[in-house]
């Protein structure tokens, strides 16, 4: 019978867990979102974090900039909320306007402060397999694996896709935890070679339905990190519901490794909040 990794059910764990450590706690952990412009998407994703951040009793803040904003005054803007006290970890809401160097201006969130772990000195950490942030949606897919006690010791895990939000985190991950991986990109030759291999395949390359079937072997553990929308409003992953049936466990989309990026995120901005002053 073929497990579905339901990502609501496991993130809701995590939730009972945060509350529950939280109830031992004099302050409360404070995440602030910085919003640059008004991109539809990003608005959506930023309420979708505060509600959680609420739901676990976690203060939250957006900090809200119009579009015009330059980079300078960013900067300012960040550094006030590096030197606040009050504020224990800050994301900056990606994509922000083209007139702005992102990879600057994450460089410039204090890195006990970057929850999403973008920052590089938490890059560089994860590499060296170091206590650092780990960004989100890796660090979700991890604990999906752990809640459905799917081991990942000495295990053959494909991951297609190498970005850097996605792809080369999760990888990395996977190797501290002693996987052996394997990542794959869309200038990788035969593709379907390598995933037919994987005894864990990470899917992260933003491509509608793109596995199907005839490239997993049976028994295989899917992990669809694609998120689309179909014309019909409804949401898939990157994975054809034809690969499902040969798997002996998928997560699913929805509700899969989307609820837990957004539980991942609350365990760093828990983290931070531990390790403040530290
Ligand atoms: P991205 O930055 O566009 O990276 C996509 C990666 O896939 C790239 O490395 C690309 O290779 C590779 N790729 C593209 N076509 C390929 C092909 N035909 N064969 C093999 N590899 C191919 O995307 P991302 O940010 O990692 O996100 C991937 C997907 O996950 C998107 O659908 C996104 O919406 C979703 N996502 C979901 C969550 C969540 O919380 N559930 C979080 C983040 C992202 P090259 O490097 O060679 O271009």
């Amino acid at each position: 019978m073929t497990l579905i990794l339901n990502g609501t059910a496991a993130s809701q764990a995590i939730k009972e867990q945060l509350k529950q450590a939280l109830s031992q706690e004099r302050e409360k952990p404070h995440l602030v979102v910085v919003l640059v412009g008004s991109d539809p998407a990003s608005e959506v994703y930023v309420r979708n974090k505060e509600k959680a951040c609420h739901e676990v009793g976690f203060m939250s803040s957006v900090v809200k900039f119009d579009s015009t904003i330059t980079q300078k005054q960013l900067f300012k803007e960040l550094d006030k909320l590096n030197h606040d006290q009050d504020v224990h970890g800050i994301i900056v809401q990606l994509p922000l306007p083209k007139h702005i160097d992102s990879n600057a201006i994450i460089d410039h969130i204090a890195p006990h402060k970057d929850v999403d772990g973008f920052h590089p000195l938490n890059v560089g950490n994860l590499h060296r397999g170091q206590n650092g942030f780990v960004s989100a949606t890796p660090l979700g897919i991890l604990r999906l694996l752990e809640f459905y006690s799917i081991g990942v010791v000495s295990k053959h895990v494909v991951v297609v896709g190498r970005s850097n939000i996605v792809g080369k985190p999760i990888a990395a991950l996977l190797l501290n935890a002693n996987a052996t991986v394997t990542i794959t990109h869309s200038k990788t030759k035969d593709l379907m070679q390598h995933t037919q291999q994987a005894d864990i395949l990470i899917v992260a390359a933003g491509i509608k339905q793109m596995i199907t079937a005839d490239y997993v072997k049976e028994g295989v553990v899917i992990v669809d990190v694609g998120i689309h929308r179909n014309d019909d409003g409804t949401l898939c992953g990157d994975v054809h519901p034809s690969a499902y049936e040969k798997s002996s466990a998928y997560s699913p989309v929805p509700k899969g490794v989307g609820p837990m990026t957004i539980a991942a995120l609350l365990l760093n901005t828990f983290q931070a909040f531990k390790e403040r002053g530290v």
